[in-house]
């Protein structure tokens, strides 16, 4: 899945699934912006993409800043001249009872997890259309498809991440912009290894969500990559407003 001469932006881009997807897209043909409020981590896969003959900018970005998420935007295109295809990869988590959670845990998952998608796509948007139109890749999650423990504000966060997708796709079919969303299941990465650190027994916590998964096993970042290459290249050209799940069976029980 060839996505050459494409200029692609990713945000979370520091960690995880976000640095999987940048060194695929890098792999595969695309130019990469990379975003993140990790500096250490952006730089470190922007080092990685360069090394291996790719071209990437890192700037550092706290997505949930509009002022911030404008100037990223600018900032690709500036540098590399056009934008086609952007990646919300950015994330926090929350595992919290519903009697503990406090207005700065909304303010602070809701803004990463569901403002930041909507102000980096609106910008995006607008650089898309310069460039004939383009596609946006979301993030969502398991857990915006159905309920887990103690979950209920990112739950919340990522069932508007699926439900934005379908509001986006519509008003930007006309523009020859797609918009898609991912679902993963439990995937090991520095995010869900620190949720199961962040309970009173850790062990148990994945143990409980390796039961909840059919496959039992956690998917890997490559392999959520692999399914937004697949979004955000020419092989989904009749997707948009679709909602995949690479989950290991996570969401089918
Ligand atoms: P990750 O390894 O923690 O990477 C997320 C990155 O986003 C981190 O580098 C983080 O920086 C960065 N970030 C956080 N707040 C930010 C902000 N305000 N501005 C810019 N960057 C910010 O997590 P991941 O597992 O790759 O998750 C990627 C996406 O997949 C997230 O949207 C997540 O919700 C979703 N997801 C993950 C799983 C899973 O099991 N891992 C499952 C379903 C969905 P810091 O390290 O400084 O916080």
């Amino acid at each position: 899945m060839r996505i050459d001469k494409k200029v692609a932006l990713i945000t979370g881009a520091g960690s995880g699934i976000g640095r999987a997807t940048a060194k695929l897209f890098a792999e595969n043909g695309a130019t990469v912006a990379l975003a993140d409020l990790n500096a250490e981590g952006g730089r470190e896969t922007e080092r990685m993409v360069t090394a291996a003959g790719g071209k990437a900018l890192f700037v550092q970005t706290d997505v949930t800043k509009v002022s911030e998420a404008k100037r990223l935007v600018d900032a690709a295109v500036e540098k590399f001249g056009r934008l086609d295809i952007l990646v919300n990869a950015a994330g926090v988590f929350l595992f919290k009872a519903i009697a503990e959670c406090t207005e700065q845990d909304w303010d602070h998952v809701l803004g990463v997890d569901l403002k930041a998608v909507f102000f980096a796509s609106k910008f995006a948007v607008a650089a898309m259309e310069q460039s004939g139109g383009g596609t946006i890749v979301n993030i969502s999650s398991g857990c915006g498809l159905i309920g887990i423990p103690e979950n209920t504000i990112y739950t919340a966060a990522k069932g508007g991440v699926i439900a934005m997708t379908r509001a986006f796709a519509v008003d930007c079919a006309p523009k020859k912009i797609r918009v898609n969303c991912i679902c993963p299941g439990v995937i090991d990465t520095p995010m869900s290894r620190g949720a199961f650190k962040s309970l009173p027994d850790p062990e148990m916590a994945a143990k409980a969500n390796m039961a909840h998964t059919p496959m039992g096993r956690f998917g890997e970042p490559e392999e959520m990559a692999n399914t937004i290459l697949f979004l955000a290249s020419e092989q989904s050209s009749y997707f948009t407003g679709g909602i995949l799940a690479p989950d290991g069976g996570f969401s089918a029980c």
